[in-house]
């Protein structure tokens, strides 16, 4: 018996020295002090031990435990330390390394303008809606009074897919599109990018944006077109902005006006941006030709309507009094970061 104890007492102490996980020597304690483990098997066979001998035996059986717990738990302690030097010699900090940057994005100068120009029109009532690049012929020419052998078809250049399909020279399909499903009013924005087969200089390019406006309802007038794109002007210009409306042509609209604004940096005396004249135009606008009210289902008896294109690329040169186009779209940080 007092042979089996030492070695169950010499196993078990090698054993934990040589552990070098908390797993181990839980293992240890497991197969050694616990229910099913040796020293306890031990004590299960007392029954078989001389009666007088039985408190001697299980003296030595509570003292071979008692060296076995203590060094259990001595070897604990020691790795619980070197655990936590480790750990400690892993997370320690080098102060004089460069830290790491995380650099921060942030809105496209485009961007900002477009979110300035929707929040003027949505807070005058306006729906903000979006249609696809890829259009119909239909929808960008035909139902906005361009046929098909319309000059107008040239002048803007345009590419296309197919014969019948195109990229839009302009967000007036959307319009077309919402005209079609007939739910009357209308007033809305389309804002989004159109392509036209331009070359690159400091006020073109193939890809730009624009941001139209569209409102249909009983009994509109060019006194509601004025008295919006003067609203307009002042909240996003200044509140000292004067408009001016100079008769023009486009096809979708009749009669056309473009629209000037008093320059924003001199005030309208005359300075470089305004090329002296004290005026900048801003955008295109009329009141929707009663043709295309009929293509898209309006009865131009009953309703009435204006309509109006901003390019946003253009509103926001003039806003960050940019002078090239290209610096939009080259993704340059120096640049952009300056917004
Ligand atoms: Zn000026």
């Amino acid at each position: 018996m007092k042979e089996r104890l030492e070695a169950i007492k010499k196993a078990a102490l090698e054993k934990i020295e040589q552990a070098d996980a908390m797993d181990s020597l839980n293992d240890i304690r497991v197969s050694v002090l616990g229910k099913k483990g040796e020293l306890t098997q031990v004590l299960k066979g007392m029954k078989d031990v001389a009666k007088e001998e039985r408190p001697i035996v299980g003296q030595m059986v509570n003292d071979t435990r008692a060296v076995i717990e203590e060094a259990l738990e001595k070897e604990m302690t020691l790795l619980k330390k070197k655990v936590r030097e480790e750990k400690m010699k892993r997370e320690v900090i080098d102060v004089t390394l460069p830290g790491k940057t995380h650099e921060k994005g942030h809105r496209h100068p485009n961007q900002i303008a477009l979110e300035d120009l929707e929040r003027v029109f949505i807070g005058m009532g306006y729906e903000v809606v979006e249609g696809p690049e890829v259009e119909y012929d239909k929808y960008n020419f035909e139902m906005l009074n361009i046929p098909a052998n319309h000059p107008a078809k040239d002048e803007q250049d345009t590419f296309y897919i197919n014969k019948d399909i195109v990229l839009r020279t302009q967000t007036s399909p959307v319009q077309a599109r919402i005209m079609e499903t007939g739910q009357m009013p209308i007033r809305m924005i389309a804002p989004g990018r159109v392509f036209r087969s331009d070359e690159v200089d400091a006020t073109h390019s193939p890809s730009f944006h624009q941001v139209e406006g569209l409102v249909v309802d009983k009994g509109i007038t060019f006194a509601d077109l004025k008295g919006t794109l003067e609203q307009f002007a002042k909240e996003f210009f200044g509140p000292d902005t004067k408009v001016k409306f100079r008769p023009h042509h486009f096809p979708f609209t009749e009669p056309s006006a473009e629209v000037d604004v008093t320059c924003f940096k001199c005030g309208g005396k005359g300075c470089r941006m305004c090329k002296g004249s004290g005026w900048i135009e801003i955008l295109g606008c009329g009141m929707v030709h009663p043709h295309v009210l009929e293509m898209c289902g309006i009865d131009p008896e009953v309703y009435s309507g204006f309509a109006f294109g901003i390019g946003l690329e253009r509103v926001a040169l003039l806003k960050y009094e940019i002078d090239d186009m290209r610096l939009l779209y080259e993704n340059d940080k120096r640049f952009l970061s300056q917004f």
